[in-house]
């Protein structure tokens, strides 16, 4: 199949933008990034927007620097721009481990690293890093420019807090300290799938101990989220594998897995619960 007809729109600037965008967003217009999730829908004529807003032609967007303790990510930043690690210590460790399990090489030379946040796929790798740091969401529109937390910016399948005449304008990720240990465990049945299920994990380690520990699920849930309560099981534990087993039990509890004609609630449960062993034992 073909698009529906749509009129195209390539603004210069980012101003340009959110004015073309504050016009056309009532009338379904949609940005255009790196067109990875978007066109194919086109294609089957599941999405028909009216106007396309392209920012590909936006420099500013492409900006990838750290500034104020956080890599700022521009909404021009391809996937594969993660191929190699972007800052030194585990941030840029954890980012490149993670880039490899998304989609395939062409993919991840056009998708963007906003664009998949944007597009709020509960399976995607980007929302789960997302919310495993914290991550602030810069939105722009005509009214101004606000900030979102990664918790109030995830709100179901392919829904965030973005309003429809927003451009998220660049995701802000804060830099980890140079001891704190990352990993990262997706399962999917054939390689580039969505996965069924993710986690990422963050601790450190005080007198023998874990400290400050971070687990995030995603793929299994409508949005991916941090599992507070699986934190505080680790909190003043040594990193063994009874430890990553009880927080396992915790997640088991408190998850509300996604189903599908091919997985199970329980299914998906389960596989959270070992992803999270998998990247516990990762990090340590
Ligand atoms: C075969 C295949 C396999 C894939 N596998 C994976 C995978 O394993 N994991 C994964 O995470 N992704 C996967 N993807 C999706 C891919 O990562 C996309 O690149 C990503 O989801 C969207 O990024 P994009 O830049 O292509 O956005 P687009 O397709 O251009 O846009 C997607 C949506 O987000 C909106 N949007 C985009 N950018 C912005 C912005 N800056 N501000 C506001 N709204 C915006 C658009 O209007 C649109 O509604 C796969 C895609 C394909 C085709």
């Amino acid at each position: 199949m073909k698009p529906a007809p749509f009129r195209y729109h390539a603004p210069k600037t980012v101003d340009e933008a959110v004015a073309l965008l504050a016009q056309v967003a009532p009338d379904d217009g949609r940005i255009l990034a790196g067109g990875q999730s978007l066109v194919p829908t086109m294609a089957f004529r599941l999405a028909r927007p009216r106007h396309l807003v392209d920012i590909n032609g936006i420099e500013a967007l492409r900006r990838l620097v750290v500034e104020d303790g956080a890599l700022r990510i521009g909404a021009g930043v391809r996937h594969a721009a993660f191929h190699r690690p972007v800052v030194e210590g585990p941030l840029g460790k954890l980012l490149s481990a993670v880039v490899q399990h998304i989609a395939h090489q062409p993919i991840r030379t056009r998708g963007t690293f906003c664009g998949s946040i944007a597009h709020a796929d509960p399976a995607s790798e980007w929302c789960a890093v997302a919310a495993a740091l914290d991550a602030l969401m810069v939105a722009r529109s005509v009214r101004g420019e606000r900030v979102i937390a990664a918790r109030e910016f995830f709100q179901g399948i392919m829904s965030t807090a973005l309003a429809e005449d927003e451009l998220l304008v660049e995701v802000r990720l804060p830099l980890l300290r140079p001891d704190v240990r990352v990993g990262f465990s997706e399962f999917n049945r054939r390689a580039g799938d969505f996965a069924i299920a993710m986690a990422v994990v963050l601790y450190r380690m005080q007198d023998g101990t874990m400290a400050e520990s971070r687990i995030a699920i995603g793929g299994a849930e409508a949005a991916p989220r941090r599992i507070e309560a699986a934190e505080y099981a680790l909190k003043g534990r040594a990193p063994t594998a009874d430890a990553f087993a009880v927080a396992a039990e915790v997640i088991a509890r408190q998850l509300d897995p996604l189903e599908d004609n091919q997985n199970t609630a329980g299914y998906r449960r389960d596989v959270a619960c070992t992803m999270v062993r998998r990247a516990l034992e990762q990090a340590s």
